[in-house]
């Protein structure tokens, strides 16, 4: 663990605003949400002036619900760090909670070589709001951005604690601490000071910063279930252009052996459809081959997810199936560790 000391040159932050309740106001006549004027957010967060640091905006044309964001949106907000990237010391990104794991996710894959802070945080209640929670959000998350010790990741920060994008999930839509990473600690704590948990945070890259773009969206997700008809598993599988799907299975990656779940299973791998295990539980990893109940999946080639979010593993499939051409890479590199999204 270690403290923040004071940053000596003053730091250069972009702040990108792309809607979600966090850029909501209520209109003090209609009480209605409106999305508020990100240019002068300095204005609506007064803390953030006394950060000492140079702050830039960028904000999306039309704030959107994060239940809108699909892959065209993480293109878009790849290219602005892209564009930004050597302009600015760290990066905030002001997102709805909805989706955030997936951008999160999805931005870790996208952005190489990273040796500045991208933190994505939200609130559950709009700025604005009495008890609202975006303004400490906003202003502990530019703090980190600022600070002397660098986090050179996707990050979220959310209710005093800062994850690793690609292991977190929203767990709760009610109460302010929406994500979890129960698989990995969290990269730093707000309390009275900000403890950064240096021993876990991934070192500055020594590559040179990329981004890469392109997804794949010719995937599925299957998530298992008693009682659950194999002619819907089999119909999503035969899914024109399908290259892949995730299967939620149950506790360390354990599902059914009736003959008929694995025919259509096997069916779909000889078609070239690529498989990948992840649990339904948040915490802990698929092991196939611990139980009966897994080894039949590992034996008709479905590829361990490991400990992966499903948002992480979604985004990692859908990614891979865009950049590798060889099925031989993306599975061996759906098995690998590419942004600290899994325990190898
Ligand atoms: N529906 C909102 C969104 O994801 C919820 C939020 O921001 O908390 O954009």
């Amino acid at each position: 663990m270690a403290k923040a000391k004071k940053v000596k040159r003053q730091q250069r932050i972009l702040i990108i605003y792309t809607g979600g309740t966090i850029g909501m106001r209520q209109d003090t006549k209609t009480g209605a949400l409106k999305p508020v004027d990100f240019a002068t957010i300095t204005d609506q967060v007064q803390e953030l002036k006394r950060l000492d640091c140079i702050f830039g905006f960028h904000a999306f044309p039309i704030a959107i619900d994060s239940s809108n964001v699909n892959p065209d949106f993480w293109e878009v907000l790849a290219r602005v760090i892209e564009k930004n990237y050597l302009a600015y010391d760290g990066f905030v990104i002001l997102h709805g909670t909805d989706t955030m794991a997936y951008t999160a996710s999805a931005l870790s894959f996208m952005l190489e070589g990273l040796t500045k802070p991208i933190i994505i945080t939200g609130s559950q209640l709009p700025l604005g709001v009495i008890r609202t929670d975006a303004k400490r959000n906003i202003v502990t998350a530019a703090e980190i951005a600022v600070s002397d010790i660098v986090v050179p990741e996707v990050c979220i920060y959310f209710n005093n604690q800062l994850f690793r994008g690609n292991r977190s999930e929203k767990h709760t839509s009610s109460k302010f601490d929406a994500f979890q990473s129960l698989n990995f600690p969290p990269l730093a704590e707000a309390g009275v000071e900000i403890e950064f948990n240096t021993d876990d945070i991934l070192p500055p890259s020594r590559k040179k910063f990329k981004a890469h773009h392109g997804f794949n969206t010719n995937v599925a997700l299957i998530k298992i279930y008693p009682g659950i008809h194999t002619d819907v598993i089999d119909t999503t599988l035969r899914t024109p252009g399908l290259k892949g799907a995730i299967i939620e299975t149950y506790g360390s990656g354990n599902a059914p052996t009736q003959p008929e779940f694995l025919r259509v299973l096997k069916g779909a791998v000889d078609r070239g459809v690529i498989l990948l295990n992840v649990s339904q539980c948040s915490g802990g990893s698929v092991e196939q081959g611990k139980y009966q109940t897994s080894y039949h999946l590992q034996k008709i080639g479905v590829i361990s997810g490991n400990d992966m979010t499903t948002e992480a593993a979604i985004t990692k499939l859908m990614f891979l199936l865009a950049q590798e051409k060889s099925q031989v890479t993306i599975k061996k590199k759906l098995l690998g560790n590419l942004r600290g999204e899994l325990t190898v």
